[in-house]
């Protein structure tokens, strides 16, 4: 089973519209659906934070804590998909500056439930 961490938006996460950080994510994990193609555990979920500098320092915060580096990360759906879209960086940008600075490989959005 593949650990992994998930990082939202947390702009969107605390605005609370019934899902942000409370199940999309975890769901799709624990069944294996959307973008995870096997059940995976979530050792790390982190919230981005506007302008979004904060998302590497803190992921390497969870990582070190947990004593858990995750086989992969995730950008959840409400941060990758958003639309309006993030007005300080693309989920592609977010990253690829995840992945130049962690090592590990990012996946784009977490599920397709409504
Ligand atoms: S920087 Fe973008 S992705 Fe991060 S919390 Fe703000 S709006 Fe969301």
């Amino acid at each position: 089973m593949k650990k992994v961490a998930v990082i939202g938006c947390g702009a969107y996460m605390d605005s609370g519209y019934g899902c942000p950080g409370e199940w999309r994510c975890l769901k799709a994990a624990a069944l294996g659906e959307g973008s995870f193609d096997e059940p995976s555990q979530v050792t790390a979920f982190v919230k981005c934070e506007c302008p979004g500098r904060t998302i590497v320092p803190n992921l390497g915060m969870a990582i070190k804590l947990s004593e858990i580096k995750p086989d992969l990360v995730y950008l959840s759906s409400c941060l990758a998909n958003a639309k309006p879209g993030c007005p300080y960086g693309t989920a592609e940008e977010f990253s690829q500056i995840l992945e130049e600075k962690t090592g590990l490989k990012v996946i784009l959005g977490t599920h397709d439930y409504h």
